[in-house]
């Protein structure tokens, strides 16, 4: 094999690959079209205007229909949406909610944004939460479980519902990485009693920010309504429905026309997008696969998986280091998913360092709640040696090519 380029040798790459914007690098006329309507309707928010296109509406309607669940609402981000299911559930200060020890600290900081505090349950080698892990967390302040299906790897979400139940567990899943993926042709984000998606430009579709929330639960959905709209409950045809018995006081997590219109043409982008991946995905796969050294994620259902990345395990921490930076110099971004942490170890969520006074929602408890290094085994010994590159559904047959090339002649020198 020739020299490695981060020896001096030269790059299989002349420039960088690195594409982590599917729905973005997908951005045509129609997205234009869409807005430009927004603009010319001269009626950009949801609920009133002159000649109101319904776009948020049809965003939710349209999304609803296409992953099988009653009830949706768009909101302002996929943190907000996982803020809103949890008010919407009635999660709030005084309980504990599970989380996943492999996450974006916006799951746990929606925990505590809600006045919960997070709980850490481990991982399996899916890297999505270990369903027999769930019972070794709860304790008589847990209320809830948040599921996250990390980078389009579907989670168990059969065997989590039943242990849900054996504890009473309301299940989210904030499903922000994984639009669309499924477990037995059944999507996540309708498994639990609420789901929640983003819309942020990392994530499959994306409108730059956006999030909605879906739940075949009408109670948990008009609450959900009421929250994301200082507590009032307009209808879809946009009337305020008075009730003195049900208000209750929100924030506003409104979605704008804007932003409901052009999700509306993402939303129909994502299935090329998914195909496009997985079909990727099989061929770096099937031509990265018995390389004495690399390991792949596993995935419970291939069908189900919308291969949003490629991830793989080295033998170390340090060789995990060292093929990053060296397929790096070769000029193809593979890179460490959240540096090789748990969630929990951000020192934010680790110190337990709220915005609030005295602590809280950590003050709320007759025990101290105690983060430790060791709590998670499982994520400890995977994260650090967890390498993966983002797929690209634009992804030409040489760029496929080249991160082949690349790994190859990484791993001949290095594994
Ligand atoms: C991106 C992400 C979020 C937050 O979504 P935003 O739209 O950026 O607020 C929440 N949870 C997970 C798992 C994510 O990946």
């Amino acid at each position: 094999m020739s020299k490695l380029a981060i020896n001096g040798g030269t790059p299989v790459r002349e420039t960088m690959l690195n594409r982590s914007w599917p729905g973005a690098q997908l951005y045509d006329e129609k997205e234009a079209r869409a807005l430009y309507d927004v603009c010319m309707s001269k009626s950009p928010f949801r609920y009133y205007g002159i000649n109101k296109p319904n776009m948020v509406n049809s965003f939710e309607h349209n999304f609803s229909q296409k992953i099988g669940v009653k009830n949706a609402l768009a909101v302002t981000s996929g943190t907000a949406a996982v803020v809103v299911a949890l008010k919407a559930a009635g999660i709030g200060p005084g309980d504990k909610v599970i989380v996943p020890a492999c996450t974006f600290v916006a799951t746990a900081g929606a925990v505590i944004c809600a006045g919960a505090v997070p709980v850490f349950a481990d991982v399996d080698d899916t890297l999505n939460i270990d369903p027999k892990k769930i019972g070794n967390v709860v304790d008589k302040y847990t209320k809830a479980v948040i599921t996250v299906p990390l980078l389009g790897n579907p989670c168990q979400m059969d065997e989590i519902v039943k242990e849900a139940k054996k504890y009473n567990l309301i299940v989210i899943e904030d499903v922000a990485q994984s639009m669309g993926a499924s477990l037995n042709g059944k999507c996540m984000g309708t498994w639990g009693d609420l789901g929640t998606f983003s819309l942020q430009m990392n994530k499959l579709i994306t409108t730059g920010e956006g999030g909605i929330i879906v739940t075949d639960n009408d109670k948990m959905y008009e609450r959900a309504v009421r929250y994301h709209d200082q507590g009032m409950f307009r209808t879809k045809e946009g009337f305020l429905t008075e009730d003195a018995e049900n208000v209750l006081i929100g924030q506003n997590y409104r979605m704008s026309e804007f932003t409901g219109a052009a999700a509306c043409v993402q939303l129909e982008k994502l299935d090329t997008i998914i195909s496009n991946n997985k079909r990727i995905k099989k061929i770096l796969k099937q031509e990265l696969s018995g390389i004495n050294g690399i390991t792949f994620k596993r995935v419970i259902d291939e069908e189900g998986d919308v291969a949003s990345a490629l991830v793989t395990f080295l033998p170390t921490k340090e060789k995990a280091r060292e093929f990053i930076n060296a397929v790096r110099a070769e000029n193809v971004f593979f890179a460490s998913q959240y540096n090789g942490l748990p969630v929990y170890m951000i020192p934010q969520i680790f110190h337990k360092k709220t915005i609030d006074k005295n602590g809280f929602p950590f003050n709320q408890f007759d025990e101290e709640i105690v983060y430790t290094e060791d709590m998670c085994p499982v994520a400890m010994e995977l994260m650090p040696r967890n390498a993966f590159i983002f797929i690209s559904p634009d992804f030409t047959d040489k760029e496929i090519e080249d991160i082949i090339t690349a790994v190859k002649k990484v791993a001949a020198e290095i594994l």
